[in-house]
């Protein structure tokens, strides 16, 4: 089994169905099928050994995905590169992932060019609109190239993708995921979606296709669906496509979702094409999701998942949402779902020990779905998965229906607005400040962002300094995605015997005055 198994499913079902759609660009199967099939027979003509890392850096786009269906039938390994992360990010992931090869749009060539002269083990780039200084065209390489797989025989266990995820020193991992581990992922999704007779399948892909929500649209793909790309997911182009495209199924982030709501006269928008409304990523307010329920009505569905294992852990199903025909309880709407049947789930506590029901521990999971683990770095993977159980790092508990909720978090990183920010980078600027002796930055309930930046300062005697102030440097430094909200000034850090800021003391005064969801 390969991923690309998946789209060659949709192709077989109807050669000249739409697979993508763009603005007003249309691609067929029979299309994205050749087109996927020349990149990967050019990148077969270069030799390089399976599981070979090859970037992608590009926006949403139909042409991407299929470099990626070609990166996949040679056997070669995918990283996603977020293009709004800056040149430092690139390179670290470029070096530390040991990748060679890099597709990448026109627009970045500024960046490309800058990354070619700090990563020398870039050998091939390819620039996806036509030639460029320093990179091949793709048009042009894989013009001549046969429309039909190279002979290159892709195994379950084999890499498919290094997804780069945060730890909380700021220097990301790279998740190894197998074409098993992914496949796993779309069954699941497949499963989720119980409308495959109702033709015609159109999926929004408005997710990033750099986050594993991006991977959504293959399960259209695979049921001959035609999936509608967006560069990205402005609200009101969103709603636009929804009605243009009589689009059925897409996942949304809980901050997109906020934004949608607040357009007016959302409720006189046609919905009627819809029948599968996924949500999640990050936790979703209460109140909110009941809004959405009432505008888009019983089609919705919450996946719980994480980079380390992709898709779907558990899932809150659309009629989960309801009880006789009502909007079921705010209990039950803060229920991440119930478990996914094709993997193990236990809560452990911190011995590893199962936990009963009700009781609150670590989320752990185990089976196919778990990643192979993380890119070159054995000792956090051994303590990540211990005998084969995946340490999610979330704590929740299940309930008495057997519904799962996640009620922490382990780790410190903060997933604001659907984008991960790792506070020691965050806190590493604010300690450059004159003014600053010690800060803590935490993520803070956010109605817009699920969680948004906070840091927390202790000044040094004398010091002065606004909190404004702070902002706009790690603006400068940083961007405003990873820059804090708010900054508080406090006059003593808790700190551990040994003098170590206590995060979670800090975090848990924040959470206990705010009403979580
Ligand atoms: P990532 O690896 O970036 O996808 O982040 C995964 C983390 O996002 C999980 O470990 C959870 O902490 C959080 N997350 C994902 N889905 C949900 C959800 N449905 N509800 C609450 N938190 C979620």
């Amino acid at each position: 089994m390969a991923i690309t198994d998946f789209f060659d499913r949709g192709h077989s079902i109807n050669k000249q169905a739409t697979a993508f759609v763009l603005d007003e660009q249309h691609w067929s199967f029979d299309d994205a099928y050749g087109i996927s099939c020349q990149v990967a027979q050019a990148l077969a003509g270069l030799g390089l050994p399976k599981e070979t890392r090859a970037a992608v850096l590009s926006a949403n786009h139909p042409e991407s995905w299929m470099c990626v269906l070609g990166l996949w039938r040679a056997g070669l390994a995918w990283v996603p590169l977020n293009p709004r992360s800056s040149l430092q990010d690139h390179q670290q992931l470029l070096q530390g992932f040991d990748v060679e090869v890099l597709f990448f749009q026109d627009v970045f060539s500024p960046l490309v060019a800058q990354l070619q002269a700090h990563c020398p083990q870039l050998q091939h780039l390819i620039c996806l609109d036509g030639a460029v200084d320093g990179a091949v065209s793709l048009p042009a390489w894989i013009a001549d190239q046969p429309r039909t797989p190279p002979a290159v025989t892709v195994d379950p266990e084999d890499l498919a993708a290094v997804m780069p995820t945060g730890g909380t020193t700021g220097i990301p991992k790279g998740v190894m995921l197998s074409h098993r581990n992914l496949g796993v992922s779309i069954a699941f999704s497949i499963m989720n979606n119980q409308y495959e007779a109702q033709e015609p399948i159109v999926n929004l892909a408005a997710a990033p296709m750099t986050h594993t929500a991006g991977f959504l649209s293959l399960p259209a793909s695979a049921r001959g669906g035609t999936v509608v790309v967006l560069a990205k997911p402005d609200p009101a182009v969103l709603l636009e496509t929804i009605e243009r495209h009589k689009v059925t199924e897409f996942f949304l982030p809980p901050t997109v979702i906020y934004r949608l709501l607040e357009i007016p006269n959302i409720r006189e928008r046609d919905f009627s094409s819809l029948r599968y409304f996924m949500y999640g990523a990050a936790p979703m307010s209460v109140e909110k999701l009941k809004q959405a329920l009432s505008v888009f009505g019983p089609v919705m569905l919450q996946g719980y998942g994480q980079t380390e294992a992709p898709g779907a852990i558990a899932s809150l199903r659309p009629g989960d949402h309801f009880v006789n025909g009502e909007v079921a309880s705010d209990e039950r709407l803060r229920a991440c779902g119930r478990p996914s049947v094709l993997n193990a789930l236990a809560i452990l506590d911190d011995e590893g020990r199962p936990l009963e029901q009700g009781q609150s521990g670590q989320i752990c999971v185990r089976g196919d779905i778990v990643m192979k683990g993380y890119y070159n770095k054995p000792e956090v993977t051994a303590e990540t998965i211990i005998d084969g159980w995946l340490h999610t790092g979330d704590v929740g508990h299940l309930d008495a229906e057997g519904f799962l909720h996640i009620t922490d978090r382990k780790r410190d990183v903060i997933i604001s607005g659907g984008f991960n920010v790792y506070p020691s980078e965050v806190e590493q600027v604010l300690w450059t400040h004159p003014a600053v002796l010690d800060c803590a930055v935490i993520g803070v309930p956010d109605d817009n962002w699920g969680e948004a930046v906070k840091a927390v300062i202790e000044l040094k005697p004398g010091g002065a300094v606004s909190a404004e102030e702070l902002i706009a440097l790690c603006k400068a430094e940083l961007g405003s995605v990873k820059a804090p909200k708010t900054v508080d000034f406090i006059d003593l850090l808790p700190r551990s015997a040994v003098g170590k800021v206590l995060k979670k003391e800090i975090r848990e005064a924040y959470w206990r005055t705010a009403e979580r969801r």
